[in-house]
């Protein structure tokens, strides 16, 4: 995965992650995989329980307000894992920026790569393209690239119920 300049790929890694916890160390590295990451360590249980830490304070930058409280935990997150910006090759795929050491096991990637991908994410598109599905009993997590930036549910299925709903609570309350 190479961060591209919005960071959509690693905020979407980031929702992917916290939507559904990975359960072991190797599902955290299929998943990463699957998601386009290059692994260059084999995944540890302890990169598995970093990750669930840093999801954790990530949840709170979903969860906190589209301003200053957001910008101050992604610099919390930023300052505790990302070092110098430096060009690298790795993969063979052409030269990009990583943001940490080379060589780190996944739970340093991911601490370096989730902050840094929200945060160009959310300066590139705006400051509240993050947060949670509108229908209250579901909550997943999405990162908003929509062009307009008005998305409210995480998936149409959940746009179509609450639509259904919202229709119904219409026609029941007319006399
Ligand atoms: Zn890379
Ligand atoms: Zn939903």
């Amino acid at each position: 995965m190479h961060l591209n300049p919005y960071g959509a790929d690693a905020v979407k890694l980031a929702a992917d992650l916290a939507n559904q916890r990975p359960a072991t160390a190797g599902e955290l590295a299929d998943r990463c995989r699957a998601l386009g990451l290059v692994l260059e360590r084999p995944v540890a249980p302890r990169d598995l329980d970093q990750t669930l830490a840093l999801l954790d304070e990530w949840e709170k930058i979903v969860d906190a307000a589209a301003g200053p409280e957001r910008a101050e935990r992604v610099d919390r997150l930023l300052a505790a894992a990302v070092a110098y910006p430096r060009l690298t090759d790795h993969a063979g795929s052409g030269w990009h920026l990583h943001y940490r050491d080379d060589l780190q096991p996944l739970g340093a990637v991911l601490s370096a790569l989730i902050p840094v991908g929200t945060a160009l994410h959310l300066a590139g598109r705006g400051m509240h393209r993050l947060g949670r599905c509108a229908v209250r009993e579901c909550t997943t997590i999405f990162a908003d690239t929509t062009r307009l930036g008005r998305q409210r549910y995480c998936s149409h299925r959940c746009a179509n119920r609450d639509a259904v709903r919202r229709h119904r609570a219409r026609t029941t309350s007319t006399p």
